[in-house]
C-alpha cells in the first residue's frame, strides 16, 4: 500500500503548495475558523497547518492516514452533493507517503490531544500530546525518499510565491475565516475574519489591494437557480492586476474552460479585448448540477448544464461591463 500510496501521491501532490491545498481544505472541512500556515525553504524543509477546528478522536487518528478512510461520505450517493471540500481520502496517506509527517489532534470536548507520526509511508504508534482543540499537521522534508521528485522543486521564492497564491485564492472564498501565513518565521500574510461569508469586500481588499476594489464593478445577479457575485475589473494600466483572475464555483478555486470562454466573450464585446482581465466572481448554484469530482488535483469542474451556465455568466458580465463602455 505504501507504493500505492506513492502512486497516489503522484497524482494529487505536485509541489509543497498542493500540500497545502489539502491541508487547509481539511481544516476548513473541520469548521476551522482560525488557519495557521507555517512554511521553511518554500515547503521543502517544512509546511505545518495548525486549525481550531473539530479535531479528530483518538481512535480515528489511525484512519485518518489509512487509504481511502474518509469521515466525510457514508455512501455512494453522497458523492452527487458534496459539501466538503474533501472527500477522497486520500490526501493524508498520500503526503505522509512522500515526506517526515506527523498528526496531532484533540477533538471538540476531549481532555487530551493525540500524536501520530509517519515516517516515508510507516505509522508509529499514537502518542499523548499537548495541543489545544483543533488539528496541527505538520510535513517535512517534502518527496524526501523520492530524489527524482525532490530535484525537481523549484527556488524557495518560486515554491512559496505558489503556496501564497494558494493561500490568497481560498482566503477569498472564505471570509468569515482567518487565515495567517509565514514564510521562514517572518509573517507574511494576516487576514482577519470578517462577518460572514457573504462579506467579501473587506477581504477582497485585504488581498487583492484597495486599487482592485477601486477600479472594479460590483456584480450580482441571480436567475435559474444560478447565483452570481463578485468584482469584474476595468482594464487599468496597472500590470500588476494583470492576472488576478478568480473564479469560485460553491466555494471551490475554478479553472474551467467554459467559464474562461464566457468571461473573454463578455469582455471582448466591450472592446477590452486584447487586454487583461482581473475578477473575483463566486458562482453558486446546486451541487448536485456540478461534477467537481473530475481530478482531484485540477481545478476542473463538469457542469450538467453547461449551455445555461455558460450563457448565465456571459449575459451577467456583458451587462456588468457595458455599464462602463462609455
Ligand atoms: P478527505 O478530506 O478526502 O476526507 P483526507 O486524507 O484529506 O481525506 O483526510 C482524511 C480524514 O482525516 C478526513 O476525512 C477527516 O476525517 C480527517 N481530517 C484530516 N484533516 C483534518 C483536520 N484538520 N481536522 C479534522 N479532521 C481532519
Ligand atoms: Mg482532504
Amino acid at each position: 500500500t505504501e507504493l500505492v500510496n506513492q502512486i497516489a501521491a503522484g497524482e494529487v501532490i505536485e509541489r509543497p503548495a498542493s500540500v497545502v491545498k489539502e491541508l487547509v481544505e481539511n481544516s476548513l472541512d473541520a469548521g476551522a475558523r482560525r488557519i495557521e500556515i507555517d512554511i521553511e525553504q518554500g515547503g521543502a524543509r517544512l509546511i505545518r497547518v495548525r486549525d481550531d477546528g473539530g479535531g479528530i478522536v483518538a481512535e480515528d487518528l489511525p484512519l485518518a492516514i489509512a487509504a481511502h478512510a474518509t469521515s466525510k461520505i457514508a455512501s455512494f450517493d453522497d458523492l452527487e452533493h458534496v459539501g466538503t471540500l474533501g472527500f477522497r481520502g486520500e490526501a493524508l496517506p498520500s503526503i505522509a507517503s512522500v515526506s517526515r509527517f506527523a498528526l496531532t489532534s484533540r477533538a471538540r470536548e476531549a481532555d487530551a490531544a493525540w500524536r501520530i507520526e509517519v515516517d516515508g509511508g510507516k505509522p508509529r504508534a499514537r502518542v499523548p500530546a499537548q495541543h489545544p482543540q483543533g488539528t496541527n499537521v505538520e510535513v517535512r522534508d517534502l518527496f524526501y525518499n523520492l530524489p527524482a521528485r525532490r530535484k525537481f522543486l523549484r527556488a524557495e521564492r518560486t515554491e512559496f510565491g505558489h503556496i501564497d497564491e494558494l493561500v490568497k485564492s481560498i482566503a477569498l472564498a472564505r471570509t468569515s475565516a482567518e487565515f495567517r501565513l509565514s514564510h521562514n518565521g517572518k509573517p507574511v500574510r494576516l487576514l482577519k475574519p470578517a462577518r460572514d461569508d457573504s462579506d467579501h469586500a473587506q477581504r477582497v481588499a485585504d488581498v487583492l489591494g484597495e486599487e482592485f476594489l477601486a477600479s472594479s464593478l460590483r456584480v450580482e445577479h441571480a436567475a435559474a437557480g444560478l447565483r452570481l457575485s463578485g468584482w469584474v475589473g476595468l482594464p487599468t494600466a496597472s500590470r500588476a492586476q494583470a492576472d488576478q483572475q478568480y473564479f469560485h464555483v460553491n466555494g471551490r478555486l475554478v479553472r474551467d474552460r467554459l467559464v474562461a470562454h464566457a468571461v473573454r466573450q463578455a469582455y471582448a464585446d466591450v472592446l477590452f479585448h486584447g487586454r487583461h482581465s482581473a475578477f473575483v466572481l463566486f458562482l453558486e448554484l446546486d451541487p448536485a448540477l456540478v461534477d467537481v469530482n473530475v481530478h482531484p488535483a485540477k481545478h476542473e469542474v463538469r457542469f450538467r448544464e453547461g449551455r445555461l451556465v455558460h450563457d448565465f455568466l456571459y449575459r451577467t458580465l456583458d451587462d456588468a461591463l457595458s455599464g462602463a463602455r462609455a
